[in-house]
């Protein structure tokens, strides 16, 4: 039975932003300060990108608010390597090659993202799950045969299932779906908390609130003007703005969208395999499901082209009645008991991927935009590419992210 109670219902809180270990030691930016590099946000991105350069590079992070509460704070964190765009339909849009690339990058950067969880001993509900992507209204039985043998083909595990066994194992009533080793899911806010002191403790310094202004480049670096009247001289800047993309910055075909989420009450009963496994459908506007570590069901989707969508709390009521009806309709008897619901802004491009990389000539002013529904997969692939070009070695990927 998919009935729903509301008693006490969290309108617009996103579940993490009442989970424990969101500390980040900030202080204000009091006077100029000089560094090898200055990003700006600390939400995922910044946090990633300033736990992988703290080792070498001193650092400044700033943000405008308080650390992760953009975008970071209202993920869903299922951490996946499956690109928005199937395999198949990406190779249509940029070939096999960089296609298949993609997809590989994308695979190696969530078993990376693990690595560093497990390496830095970060607590974040981090669990390796599977993924089922299930037949929709965009891509259906056939094309998700031909999508699991491209995976395949290109080294990647997933496998398809037709109808009768997604029945039998699941109880779930769709034509066909894809079964795929090598994703996770986690709390995103303690992540990029955990993150963000790892940086502090090697000497990283966290300004908030503190918002950039403007980046004005010279021969020997770039000094960050800030609304408090002080500046950051810094060798090299990088903008982690999220979906407020810095003013001056281009951004060819990517685009702001409104998503909306909610969560059960903790403990329910759920069916095993959902424990194990992140849900997501092959339809627009797509359902997708996942579990939190203390046993809550997550469910999020119902998509909008719309950069404010996303504020209206009337909508936020009609979009969780979408998505509590979806969520009936694919899981009859599992009992969904909303306790959080909220909503945000996502960024979508026409191929799925992000813009990462340089944004001027001189090569030291960087920006990491654009990301779509697996933003945290691309937070970790940023830092990477952006660090190489900081240290001035080459990403081999980093080609594929350039605007
Ligand atoms: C409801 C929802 C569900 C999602 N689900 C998933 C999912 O399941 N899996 C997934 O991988 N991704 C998901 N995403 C996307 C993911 O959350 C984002 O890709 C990720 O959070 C982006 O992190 P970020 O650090 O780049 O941006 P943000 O977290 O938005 O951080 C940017 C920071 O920059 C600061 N800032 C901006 N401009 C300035 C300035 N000029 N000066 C100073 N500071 C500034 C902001 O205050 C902010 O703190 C979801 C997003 C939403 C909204």
């Amino acid at each position: 039975m998919a009935a729903t109670t509301r008693r006490d219902l969290r309108t617009g809180r996103s579940l993490w932003a009442d989970s424990p270990g969101l500390g980040v030691p900030v202080r204000p930016l009091a006077r100029a300060v000089s560094v090898d590099v200055a990003v700006v946000g600390a939400g995922i991105s910044g946090a990633f990108m300033a736990h992988g350069l703290s080792r070498d590079h001193s650092l400044a992070v700033l943000d405008r608010r308080p650390p992760l509460m953009g975008s970071t704070i209202a993920s869903t964190a299922l951490l996946q390597w499956e690109v928005d765009l199937p395999l198949i339909e990406l190779t249509r849009r940029i070939g096999q090659t960089d296609a298949v690339r993609a997809y590989r990058r994308s695979f190696r950067a969530v078993a990376d993202l693990q690595r560093i969880v497990a390496d830095q001993k970060i607590v974040c509900g981090l669990k390796p799950k599977q993924s089922l992507y299930l037949a929709g209204d965009a891509y259906g039985r056939r094309a998700l045969e031909t999508e699991a043998e491209a995976r395949r083909a290109a080294g990647l595990p997933s496998d398809f299932l037709a109808g009768a066994e997604l029945k039998g194992r699941f109880g779930l009533d769709r034509t066909g779906g894809v079964l795929s080793d090598g994703s996770a899911t986690g709390d995103p806010a303690r992540l990029a908390a955990g993150l963000l002191r790892r940086a502090a403790a090697r000497g990283a310094r966290v300004y908030s609130p503190v918002e950039a202004l403007e980046a004005l480049v010279d021969p020997d670096g770039v000094t960050l003007l800030t609304d408090v009247g002080t500046v950051i001289r810094a060798r090299h800047v990088v903008f982690c703005c999220g979906y407020e993309f810095p003013r001056g910055v281009p951004t060819p075909g990517a685009r702001i969208v409104s998503t909306w989420a909610m969560a059960s009450r903790p403990r329910r009963r759920i069916p095993a395999w959902l424990r194990q496994m992140l849900v997501w459908e092959a339809s627009d506007p797509y359902l997708y499901i996942r579990m939190s570590r203390d046993g809550r069901l997550i469910v999020g989707g119902e998509d909008e082209a719309s950069a404010t969508a996303h504020e209206d709390p009337a909508k936020l009521r009609r979009k969780c009645r979408t998505l509590e009806a979806k969520l009936k309709a694919l899981l009859p008897d599992v009992y969904f008991d909303v306790d959080y619901a909220w909503a945000g802004a996502f960024g979508e491009s026409d191929t799925g991927l992000p813009q990462i990389g340089p944004i001027d000539d001189s090569g030291r002013v960087h920006a990491v935009m654009g990301f779509g529904g697996n933003g945290i997969t691309y937070s970790v692939i940023a830092s990477q590419v952006i660090g190489a070009a900081i240290r001035g070695a080459a990403d081999p990927d980093a080609d594929l992210y350039r605007a």
